[in-house]
């Protein structure tokens, strides 16, 4: 193996481990309820609408946007994690509760995809936001 090799495995890696980590905080965020959704922002005086920016019903929280959200339903149906999602959501009340109940219950791959999927719909979210760009679920997928 070449030394170029070694380093472009090397750097590959670290960029994986990278991405890897940056979900990692953001599933902690999500536990921790520090993502600024539009519940957060208006219990913090925040001046912005209560509806969901991806659907623009009118719901707010996490629960909503990361699950109940149609289509943050989509990804889910797609990705073959929604009867694992929809069990979660059942036998918990909190978006922390459901997210702990997912990483203690679903194999490695599907905790990957998991992870992948919940970090992409806030993405998608943040988009729609910021960007005034509306992904389809294959997109965000
Ligand atoms: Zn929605």
């Amino acid at each position: 193996m070449t030394v170029q090799t070694h380093f472009r495995e090397a750097k590959h890696i670290t960029i994986y481990h990278l991405i890897i980590l940056k979900k990692k905080k953001y599933i902690i965020r999500i536990c921790r309820r520090c993502l600024p959704t539009r519940d957060r922002l208006l219990d913090r005086g925040v001046n912005c609408t209560s509806s969901c920016a991806l659907c623009e019903g009118n719901y707010k929280d996490a629960i909503h946007v990361l699950f109940d959200c149609p289509k943050a339903g989509n990804m889910w149906r797609v990705s073959h994690l929604q009867n694992d999602v929809t069990a979660a959501m059942r036998n918990n009340n909190t978006v922390a509760e459901i997210v702990f109940h997912l990483i203690q219950n679903l194999p490695q791959l599907k905790l990957e995809n998991f992870v992948t999927i919940v970090w992409s719909i806030w993405k998608s979210r943040n988009i729609q936001i910021w960007q005034n760009v509306s992904e389809t679920y294959q997109a965000i997928f």
